[in-house]
Order: C-alpha cells, then sequence, then structure tokens
C-alpha cells in the first residue's frame, strides 16, 4: 500500500466547528472485530460487519492525509483491536509519514493482546504512544470482564512495549461497581511500580450489551478518587495529554492519574477531536448521531482529494455543542463503542 502522492501537502487548512472549536485530533477505528468481548463494550455474541462495509487500508491512509492537510495533528488508532486487522502494520506506517507532513503524533489505542509480537515494529512505524486496557490485576477477573482475556499475554505484551522503548505508556481501566472498584488502588500501584500512567474511565452507554446493567455498575471518578485518597496523596495538575483525562499527580512517582468522566464533568467546551468508524462514518461527537458517509465521497469519487476535504470541512458545521449521556443509559447510543472507536 501506498499513499498516492499527488497534490500532497497543501497549505493547512485548520477545521474550525461553529463553536470555534478547532479540530486537530482524529481517531479512527481501523476494524470493529476484536479477540476478547469485555462486558461493557460487547455482547457475548457480537456480529461484526462484512468485510465489505469496512474501510480499506488504503482508504484509512487516504483519509490520514486528508485529515493531515486539514491540519490534524494527531491521529490515535483504535477498533475493536486494531491490531488484529491484518497488514495494519502497513497503514502504521503509512500514517507514520505524515509525520513529515504536519503530524505531530500517531498513537494506538489497544488491548495489548498482540503487542508482544509488535511492539517493535510499531515503534520502528512511528508509534509514538500506547494506551493500553488493563481493567483487573486477577486472571479469572480479567477473563471475566473481557470474557476472553488473557491476563498474563497483555502483561507479557506491556512489558514488551517498554522494553522496546516506549515512553509514557498510558493504562486505561474502566471501572465497574462490583466487578472490579476494589482493584484502583492495586492498579495505581501497578502503574507506579512500572513508570506508566493511568487513566479511569467511566463507562459511556454505547451499544445495547445484553444482560450488563450499566446503572448498577455506574462507579463515579469522585468514587475512585476518594479511594485513591486513603492510600496516596493525589495533587492536581493541569496537564493535559490532548484527550479528556484530568490529571494528577502522585508526589515522588513518574505517574499520572487521569480520570475521564463522561457523566461527572462535560468535557466538551474543549473538544477537539472527531472520530472515524471503522464503516468510514465521521462521528462528529461521541455521544450524538451527528455523522458524514466519508466511505460514500471515497467510493463514489476515488482520487477526488479534494472532494473528500470539501466533505470534512462541511461537516465541521454539524458537530454537535455537547454530548448528552445519562446514567442508566435512556440515552444509550446505538453504535458500538467498537465500531466507534474508543
Ligand atoms: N480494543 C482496544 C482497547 O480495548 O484498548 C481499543 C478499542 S476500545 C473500544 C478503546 C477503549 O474504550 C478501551 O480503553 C475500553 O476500555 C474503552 N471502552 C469500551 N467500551 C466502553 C464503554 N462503554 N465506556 C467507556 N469506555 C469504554
Ligand atoms: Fe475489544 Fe477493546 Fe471493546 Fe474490549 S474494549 S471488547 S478489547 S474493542
Amino acid at each position: 500500500m501506498s499513499i498516492p502522492s499527488g497534490e500532497m501537502i497543501s497549505p493547512r487548512e485548520p477545521l474550525i466547528d461553529r463553536f470555534g472549536r478547532q479540530i486537530n485530533y482524529i481517531r479512527f477505528s481501523v476494524t470493529d472485530r476484536c479477540d476478547f468481548r469485555c462486558v461493557y463494550c460487547m455482547s457475548e455474541r457480537m456480529n461484526f460487519l462484512p468485510r465489505a462495509r469496512v474501510l480499506t487500508l488504503e482508504e484509512l491512509a487516504t483519509l490520514g492525509r486528508a485529515f493531515v492537510d486539514l491540519g490534524a495533528r494527531r491521529i490515535r488508532i483504535t477498533g475493536g483491536e486494531p491490531l488484529v486487522r491484518r497488514n495494519v502494520l502497513c497503514l502504521f506506517r503509512e500514517l507514520g509519514r505524515l509525520r513529515e507532513h504536519g503530524l505531530d503524533e500517531l498513537t494506538l489505542t489497544t488491548n495489548g493482546s498482540q503487542l508482544e509480537s509488535m511492539a517493535a515494529d510499531l515503534r520502528e512505524a512511528g508509534v509514538a504512544r500506547l494506551n493500553i486496557s488493563l481493567d483487573s490485576l486477577h486472571p479469572e477477573r480479567f477473563r471475566r470482564m473481557t470474557r476472553t482475556g488473557d491476563l498474563a499475554t497483555v502483561l507479557r505484551g506491556i512489558h514488551a512495549a517498554r522494553a522496546v522503548g516506549f515512553q509514557r505508556i498510558k493504562l486505561n481501566a474502566v471501572i465497574l461497581k462490583h466487578r472490579n472498584h476494589d482493584e484502583v488502588v492495586d492498579l495505581t500501584r501497578f502503574a507506579i511500580d512500572h513508570g506508566l500512567d493511568i487513566s479511569f474511565i467511566e463507562e459511556m452507554p454505547l451499544g445495547e450489551i445484553g444482560e450488563h446493567d450499566r446503572a448498577e455498575a455506574y462507579y463515579p471518578s469522585d468514587a475512585i478518587r476518594a479511594d485513591l485518597k486513603q492510600v496516596f496523596t493525589l495533587t492536581p495538575t493541569t496537564e493535559r495529554t490532548g484527550g479528556p483525562s484530568r490529571y494528577y499527580r502522585i508526589p515522588e512517582t513518574d505517574s499520572r492519574i487521569g480520570f475521564i468522566s463522561p457523566h461527572s464533568h462535560n468535557f466538551c467546551d474543549t473538544c477537539n477531536r472527531v472520530r472515524v468508524s471503522a464503516e468510514g462514518r465521521l462521528l462528529l461527537c461521541l455521544g450524538q448521531e451527528h455523522s458524514v458517509d466519508l466511505r460514500y465521497v471515497l467510493r463514489a469519487h476515488p482520487g477526488d482529494h479534494q472532494r473528500l476535504k470539501q466533505a470534512i470541512i462541511a461537516a465541521m458545521g454539524i458537530k454537535p455543542r455537547h454530548h448528552d449521556f445519562q446514567i442508566g443509559g435512556q440515552t444509550t447510543i446505538l453504535r458500538y463503542m467498537n465500531h466507534t472507536g474508543g
């Protein structure tokens, strides 16, 4: 695969929405498929998209180029599990080259299951930072939360990523009451001991996921902070990493402790991002359905880079002011997180 070189790269044209927010952070869900079935993300018997409906790696690379033309500084690859997509390293290499054209950072969110064998290649391809999901340090519990995951494999993946030189690896832990809320101190200690950052995430009501009751599982960031304060001193910081986490530091450690709290703290005023779903829908907000079908533009007008960019610019006009998540799921978004890209 190679990115067509024609008209690369025009003067950068920033994407500004109608509320004056500059959009410079793009997330691509490169597959809806996954080797795990986390209880908060998917139903146990998940139906995946037919391949023809998923963007090809070439289409994803073309989109990356268009967004960078339009001023994107960061691209995060997510999914589903990005590393189970066949030949995905080719995409990382292509997107990695966009660093010569204005991209500051290519990053990846992964469940860690494939990292042991892929970490070195990802680093070579230009991936700057990794977020690795880790909800529990108990093998049995990890298996119950992910339904199919193997904790030891993920831990080996984390160690491999550190060994090949990834800095500032961040763990993501979705915290659910009665499932893993009693592990926040242990997960934090694990992060500190291994020189990692960690973000605790409130569950979001994305997709109908069967038997799991979201209202019952809700465990707010304030409760997590209170639990941590029993053991650690948490000092608030103004640090941001381009995402919605609010960070704290624990004195005399290198680790940042983040909280992603879509329910208890609305992070929309400073939203700088859009997402592209595995099917090529440009999603203007994680918590609303406003979207534009970029796959249609790509397939109806192959090679028409200007038309693609115009479609992206026009989409800024429908980016909502904020999401509308409610605890208890009255406003459940029908999309699944794995289509959307977390
Ligand atoms: N498979 C990769 C992983 O798990 O890291 C990348 C995709 S996953 C959808 C991205 C992130 O979204 C993960 O950290 C996951 O824990 C989080 N996530 C999934 N479903 C969620 C939900 N309903 N609410 C909050 N976070 C969720
Ligand atoms: Fe897969 Fe990530 Fe969803 Fe878990 S959170 S099922 S690892 S996509």
